[in-house]
């Protein structure tokens, strides 16, 4: 993304054309982004045996698992449509990670005779899993190390109260599981979090799970999962990845020297490889003045994009018809009848009716979050890669509304 001859680009492209071509609004996705991410993440890491598997809830268009799989990366799925779609992208199943909470047995079984790997976050599901497979399916195991970590309440995972992983004070129940059951431990797995700035939280976490991992000596991988934070505005701090790296690549390989077994370090990140490859734009509908706000009233709402309302999430926006000119002050809302207010008393230059407002940070958890609330059409995806503008998804219609509707005689 440039501004340049007061027009912004992606790889090229003025944004404002995509949307005039695709229509309003409008996801777009710069595919040179999220590969300048996987690199740079896997650069970090080049010290050691790495591998990165994209978490596809974050961003799940199967145009976007194609490119990271073209990229070497695994897959990190948390429902069994997420492994089927990464099967669909061409994964092979031995790089798919699934990680389910409170799935049912069911479906972790069918997972699993998929040959995709099994990551377990609860002592009744280990013990099922055990009975039924034995030794025949490795396991991998999400331990909850307790740790407080997270931008906030809502994507915190490792605290004492959370429903995620199994705690680290059990282990020796999960050893018993595992010991009477014949079971293999392949992994170890924690995942604390997003948002997490800090590269201490993670080298700590990193400590409490390495410990653990000498109980199991029959691992192939520690999956140290995501949470890495990226900058959503203009001097916003975000995880120091390369420093990160350096330290944990060291204590992971002094680590591996120490217990004799080469293991593989695995990350899982979303949000770092997709949030700001995403752009959002929407069309001014209205320019509301009240007794005390100026609103800016968008065709699009908290059914397309949540994160503002549902996380405090602080997305950047520009007015891309006019880049350039005097500034105001705008209060950014939706359409929908609930106060979906995208930004408050954000400095942008000038609106008019009509003028395209584009949102940074839309790659993680905007699109994959969508519904049809107010009974909205969700809107369309389009990738930009090598310097062209592909339509990956088609812009709901009516129809897609009432498809499963069946009309009762009533
Ligand atoms: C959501 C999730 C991730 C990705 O988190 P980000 O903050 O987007 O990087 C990774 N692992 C698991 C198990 C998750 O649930």
């Amino acid at each position: 993304m440039e501004l340049k001859r007061n027009q912004y680009l992606i790889d090229g492209i003025p944004v404002t054309k995509i949307v005039e071509k695709y229509g309003s609004p409008l996801y777009i996705y710069d595919s040179a982004k999220m590969v300048s991410q996987y690199k740079r993440m896997t650069k970090a890491f080049s010290n050691t045996k790495v591998r990165i598997n994209y978490a596809a809830k974050a961003l799940t268009n199967l145009n976007i698992l194609k490119i990271f799989r073209q990229q070497g990366a695994g897959l990190d799925a948390v429902s069994i449509q997420e492994v089927r779609l990464g099967l669909k992208a061409g994964f092979d199943p031995q790089d798919i990670i699934y990680t389910p909470n409170c799935v049912s047995i069911e479906e972790i079984c069918e997972v699993a005779d998929m040959g995709v790997r099994i990551n377990i976050d609860n002592i009744s599901i280990l013990e099922q899993f055990g009975h039924r497979y034995g030794s025949s399916i490795p396991v991998c195991i999400r331990i909850n190390p307790h740790i407080l970590a997270g931008g906030n309440q809502k994507i915190s995972t490792g605290h004492i109260d959370s429903k995620f992983g199994i705690s680290i004070y059990q282990t020796p129940l999960v050893k018993r599981v595992v010991e009477t059951n014949n079971m293999r431990v392949e992994g170890l797995h924690m995942h604390t979090g997003s948002d997490i700035l800090d590269v201490e939280v993670f080298l700590r976490g990193a400590e409490i799970i390495l410990d653990t991992a000498k109980e199991f000596e029959e691992l192939d991988y520690i999956d140290f999962g995501s949470g890495f934070k990226v900058a959503y505005k203009a001097d916003d701090i975000e995880t120091d990845i390369e420093a990160l790296g350096q330290q944990l690549s060291k204590r992971f390989n002094d680590y591996c020297k120490e217990v004799g077994r080469e293991l593989t370090l695995i990350f899982e990140p979303g949000k770092y490889l997709v949030s700001e490859a995403g752009f959002f734009v929407a069309r001014t509908n209205v320019i509301k003045q009240t007794t005390s706000t100026v609103f800016a009233g968008l065709d699009t709402g908290m059914n397309h994009f949540i994160r503002p309302m549902f996380y405090d999430a602080y997305h950047d926006a520009v007015n891309i018809s006019r880049p350039n000119g005097k500034t105001r002050i705008y209060t950014l809302v939706g359409y929908i009848c609930e106060t979906d207010t995208f930004g408050w008393n954000r400095k942008i230059t000038e609106i008019s009716e009509g003028d395209y407002i584009m949102f940074r940070n839309a790659g993680a958890y905007c699109f994959a979050m969508a519904s049809n609330y107010n009974s909205r059409c969700r809107p369309a995806e389009v990738l930009v890669h090598e310097g062209r503008d592909h339509l990956i998804r088609k812009r709901e219609e009516f129809d897609d509304l009432t498809r499963n509707i069946v009309e009762a005689e009533i």
